[in-house]
C-alpha cells in the first residue's frame, strides 16, 4: 500500500507513530519519517493512525475493501 503524509500538516503529535511502529517514527522532537510503500499486513495499524492523526496529515491508498472491515471501526 502506498501511504502520504502531509509534513506541512504534520504537528508531530506522533499518534501515528505509537500507533503503527513499523511505519512511523520520530526523528527527533518534530520530524516524522514513514514507510511511504507500507507492508499489506500494516494496513490495519496505518488505518487506525489515519483514523487517530488529530490534524488528518496521513493519506493511504488501499484501505478500502480492507477484508473484514476491521478499519471501519476507527471512523
Ligand atoms: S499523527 Fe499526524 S500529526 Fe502526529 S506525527 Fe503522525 S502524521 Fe504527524
Amino acid at each position: 500500500m502506498r501511504l502520504v503524509v502531509d509534513l506541512n500538516r504534520c504537528q508531530g503529535y506522533a499518534q501515528c507513530a505509537f500507533l503503527a511502529p513499523d511505519v512511523f517514527a520520530m526523528h527527533g522532537e518534530e520530524s516524522l519519517v514513514y514507510n511511504p510503500q507500507a507492508e499489506q499486513e500494516q494496513r490495519e495499524r496505518v488505518a487506525r493512525a489515519v483514523a487517530a492523526c488529530p490534524v488528518q496529515a496521513i493519506t493511504a491508498d488501499g484501505l478500502d475493501g480492507c477484508a473484514g472491515g476491521t478499519s471501519d471501526a476507527a471512523h
